[in-house]
């Protein structure tokens, strides 16, 4: 791939300290774009300084929501060196989306190349541990047209920007809202795809939540409203009877890299983990029986975020509140988040070849 590099290289003018760096409101100064049309197919691959987007009001995606995007991140080693996290995982994952959106796939190497090409010209915008560099790539459908069907032209661009760690206390855990009222994902939605619209829907009962001192909500399935599937924009995982127990991904849940390499991390460290269906009735009476030990989400931004405390809001209005052990972080989400950012970090060897060096 020919990417015209228009890019302007300049050196963050303020200290990038991790532990004051918010997430998702500071960015680089580049991004990458790419067109798409039915003629040219992908085409016009290109580094620009980061700015606004001049579209028409009557584009698609401002009416119909066709839209994807990916959420990863890079990381400065000890010896200066930058590295990306699984992006194969995330580029396929991406075309996964494509397809349910019918949108155009887009080759995992050029994919690649892209997410490389752009956090080599603003490499001095990684931060050092424990922060990173979080990459967006998005694609949304640009034709000028508001009759209903499939776009005609998308635009594919990656935008990154510094960030610090999601928890700045460490210890610190999330109380989270069961969902009972809402759901994010029905069988044969949208659910497995990361597009827009799953989060547009998702805010009314994240602000409930808030409302009621929760950080999230913990969604059920749509069906029957009592299988676990995900906590907030996380996948979640418990730990029953020392077993991490996790539900399957079969279509309602979005398929998490973190998820993934958990999955593969437990079975190094002698750690049972399973994919299985969990009831909500299950982790209530886990957790006042004691058998549930451990509940934690598990995503990207966050790596390993423990939960403290399951809120059941009751018809009228109360709380009821189940305590997860005394409240604080357990030791599987502990060594499991240490591994994982040990070796993100560098500190910890990269046996699985998940870095990609930029
Ligand atoms: C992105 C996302 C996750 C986590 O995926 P990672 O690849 O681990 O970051 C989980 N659930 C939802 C709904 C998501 O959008």
């Amino acid at each position: 791939m020919d990417i015209t590099d228009r890019s302007v290289v300049r050196a963050p003018d303020f200290p990038l300290d991790p532990n004051n760096l918010p997430f998702g409101r500071t960015f680089s100064p580049n991004m990458f774009l790419m067109d798409y049309d039915e003629e040219r197919g992908w085409h016009n691959p290109r580094i620009v300084p980061f700015g606004p987007l001049s579209l028409s009001p009557a584009t698609m995606v401002f009416h119909y929501g066709q839209e994807i995007f990916e959420g990863l991140k890079a990381f400065r080693h000890p010896d200066g060196s930058v590295h990306i996290f699984r992006p194969d995982r995330n580029a396929a994952r991406f075309n996964r989306s494509a397809r349910r959106m019918s949108m155009p796939e887009i080759p995992e190497s050029v994919q690649l190349e892209a997410m490389r090409a752009l956090v080599a010209v603003d490499r001095e915008w990684v931060p050092p541990t424990p922060g990173a560099l979080y990459i967006r790539p998005t694609m949304i459908a640009t034709q000028e047209s508001l009759g209903v069907s499939p776009s005609t032209q998308y635009l594919y661009f990656i935008i990154t920007g510094p960030t610090g760690p999601y928890f700045r206390t460490a210890g610190k855990t999330l109380r989270i809202m069961i969902a009972r009222d809402w759901v994010r994902a029905a069988p044969g939605g949208t659910g497995a795809a990361k597009t827009g619209g799953n989060y547009a829907a998702s805010l009314l009962a994240r602000k409930i939540a808030r409302d009621h001192g929760c950080a999230e909500a913990l969604w059920l399935d749509a069906v029957e409203r009592r299988h676990v599937e995900e906590v907030g924009a996380m996948n979640i995982m418990f730990v029953l009877d020392g077993v991490v127990t996790t539900p399957p991904t079969s279509g309602t849940i979005l398929e998490g890299v973190t998820r993934e390499s958990i999955g593969v991390l437990c079975k190094e460290l002698g750690i049972p983990f399973v994919q299985r269906a969990i009831h909500i009735e299950e982790i209530i009476q886990g957790l006042e029986a004691g058998d549930c030990t451990e509940v934690f989400g598990c995503g990207t931004a966050a790596v390993v975020a423990p939960v403290g405390e399951l809120v059941d809001i009751l018809p009228d209005g109360s709380e009821r509140v189940y305590k997860v052990g005394d409240g604080s972080e357990g030791p599987v989400a502990r060594k499991l988040r240490e591994v994982l950012t040990g070796i993100q970090f560098g500190t910890h060897p990269d046996t699985h070849g998940w870095l990609v060096r930029v």
